[in-house]
């Protein structure tokens, strides 16, 4: 453990300059293949997993380093059958919080994750729009369906359910009936999170959303199978190719490396060799 390390991270997420979360990228792939997707998931796309024993060991590393919570992203991670085990595992080291579609909890998988309950385990889910046809043509045939059906079942069992909404500026209007909607399942506003269609990924090739540069992404350490990132939104792929716009560094093992490497660039110092992130 790097003391430097824990004592430098620990002061920059006390003082907002970083986040407190460490996001890590079990997958690529995804059931779906959304308009909008940053990471142009689809069920046939290279799956780029991250090995759970490798997400394990990074988060060992996590808590002792600083860090005060685990986010878990793709693609849809719960298409990987060891995610329930994962997440449990996972919890034992720092609270976390899934992303997923929503799609995928069937009676069996329910069950699977019945034990996250008890444990300090978020799960968000996408809804973006109130009406399905809306919802449904950006993201796929029954999504608002069967997330309407999911989130009222995960809160009946307890588990703590968050809404992401992702939004073009157009859709602004209907925010107002989605928070109806959200509330109706169960779901406050405090658990409500809405977002801008950022202009990455499949978003981009679309001539979709916002452009965010480093400056308008928070820095959260953001770990894949390729490296190290300034922030979720960093890892993205557009035309196939991984983008490495917002890389930090390679290299991951020991995760004090690539903390001290983004807290270099939040603090605003030159990048190292290893650095292909120009924020300065
Ligand atoms: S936006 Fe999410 S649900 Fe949609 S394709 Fe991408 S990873 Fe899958």
């Amino acid at each position: 453990m790097s003391t430097a390390t824990l004592t430098r991270l620990s002061g920059a997420v006390t003082d907002a300059t970083v986040s407190g979360r460490l996001w890590l990228y079990s997958n690529y792939h995804c059931n779906l293949a959304c308009a909008y997707c940053l990471t142009e998931s689809a069920p046939k796309v290279p799956r780029r997993e991250l090995a759970g024993a490798r997400m394990l060991e990074l988060a060992e590393q996590a808590g002792p380093l600083g860090f005060t919570g685990l986010g878990v992203t793709g693609g849809e991670p719960f298409l990987r059958t060891d995610l329930p085990e994962l997440l449990r595992e996972l919890a034992g080291h720092l609270p976390v919080l899934v992303l997923t579609n929503g799609t995928l909890f069937t009676r069996r998988l329910l069950d699977r994750i019945a034990p996250l309950a008890d444990l300090p385990v978020a799960v968000q889910i996408s809804l973006d729009r109130p009406e399905a046809d809306d919802n449904d043509l950006l993201r796929a045939p029954d999504n608002f369906r069967k997330v309407i059906q999911a989130i009222p079942r995960l809160v009946e069992r307890g588990h703590e359910v968050r809404i992401a909404t992702t939004l073009l500026a157009e859709d602004a209007p209907e925010l107002a009936r989605l928070c109806d909607l959200h509330r109706s399942l169960g779901v406050s506003d405090e658990h409500h999170l809405v977002r801008p269609v950022v202009r990455r990924g499949r978003a981009s090739t679309g001539g979709m959303g916002v452009l965010a540069v480093d400056t308008d992404l928070a820095p959260e350490l953001t770990v894949t199978v390729d490296g190290a990132f300034w922030s979720p939104f960093g890892p993205t792929v557009t035309a196939g190719v991984l983008d490495v716009d917002l890389l930090v560094t390679r290299r991951t093992d020991p995760l004090a490396y690539a903390v001290d490497r983004l807290l270099d660039l939040a603090e605003g110092r030159p990048p190292g060799d290893d650095n292909v992130l120009n924020i300065r």
